[in-house]
């Protein structure tokens, strides 16, 4: 594959040079790996820089609906969207829940948006950089907005909020019982918490999980990263397209006060640096799994079982071969 070709081709806003080359970056083939690694060094630094809006929920909450109808709004508004997912699922059983395409089906039609569905791979680790490096390559191909979509399991939330400049949770409208579920972890990654379905029978419901979560957001600590009133909690209806405008007008105006002072660029610069460690730390573990140190991990097993040799004189034994090869 000529990678300078494909580069041009990019940055031209060709699409389907874009998915070529997502499908490189999802490549696990080490030659693909090598030409993704050398297009992405490539790209680095040309285009715009997107905003990138995580968003997470549960299956069923509305998270495709939603996005089919905040999507429309943002290319009617000029803007090109695109949407990529990152699904734990997908890693489990190569079966995907998130990012099928005939879910959305307006959006999927529209010229100015661009869906990808997520990758399958064996772990989430995988699918992670895999994301990562789509949202790197969408940026680079001119898009305003990336999307990047998960499902409220997991770990999946924490690996979304790393590679976003802003971080969204929809949830359905429900009694009490349900704000318990929602982990306060999520809670404190999120920057605006978008109750959907507020609309005829629910509205009421809705109105109230809104106010139970407005409370539990002015409970956690504040962040240095937030202006007066964030992280906040608002009411949407996908179905019926209300609140979506307004929604967007608090992610500017969030996005445009980090902007100015300086949170948007030392976010991006903190997940620059989360991402190198995440890498070394996933090339070091793939290389226990390979060559001398896998084979001398094999053969301590059975000693450290026995007692023959205690876990950290092998563990120690082991490290020192992973140093040598580094070497
Ligand atoms: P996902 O699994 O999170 O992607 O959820 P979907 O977008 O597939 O929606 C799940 C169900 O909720 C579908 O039957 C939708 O029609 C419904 N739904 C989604 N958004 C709304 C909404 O704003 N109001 C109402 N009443 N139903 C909605």
């Amino acid at each position: 594959m000529d990678i300078a070709e494909l580069r041009d081709k990019i940055l031209k806003q060709d699409r389907r040079a874009l998915a070529r080359a997502i499908t490189l970056v999802e490549s696990g083939r080490a030659d693909h790996r090598q030409q993704a690694a050398e297009l992405l060094e490539s790209l680095r630094g040309s285009g715009s820089q997107a905003l990138r809006i995580g968003l997470s929920g549960t299956p069923g909450v509305g998270k495709s609906t939603f996005i089919e109808a905040f999507g429309m709004m943002l290319t009617d508004q000029g803007l090109r969207v695109a949407v990529l997912a990152v699904d734990p699922s997908s890693a489990r059983s190569g079966g995907s829940i998130l990012g099928d395409k005939t879910r959305m089906e307006q959006l999927s039609r529209n010229p100015n948006a661009f869906i990808r569905p997520s990758p399958s791979q064996t772990h989430l680790g995988g699918v992670a950089r895999r994301s990562r490096e789509a949202v790197a390559l969408c940026e680079a191909a001119g898009f305003d907005v990336v999307l990047i979509e998960t499902v409220g399991v997991g770990q999946s939330e924490t690996v979304v909020a790393e590679m976003s400049d802003l971080f969204l949770l929809l949830l359905a409208p429900a009694g009490g019982d349900e704000l318990q579920g929602v982990k306060r972890g999520i809670m404190e990654m999120a920057d605006i918490i978008l109750v959907n379905k507020a609309d005829g029978d629910l509205k009421a419901t809705a109105m109230r999980t809104c106010a139970d979560y407005s409370g539990a957001l002015r409970l956690l600590r504040k962040r240095p990263q937030d202006p007066e009133g964030f992280p906040k909690a608002m009411t949407v209806s996908a179905v019926e397209q209300q609140g979506l405008e307004t929604a967007w007008s608090e992610m500017t105006a969030l996005t445009d006060w980090r902007r100015e002072n300086g949170h948007w660029q030392a976010r991006r610069a903190g997940q620059a640096r989360f991402w190198f460690h995440e890498e070394v730390r996933q090339g070091l573990l793939a290389r226990l799994h390979e060559g001398s140190a896998k084979e001398a991990l094999a053969a301590l097993d059975q000693k450290v079982a026995e007692g023959a040799v205690t876990p950290s004189a092998a563990a120690d034994q082991v490290l020192r071969l992973l140093q040598v090869s580094a070497a």
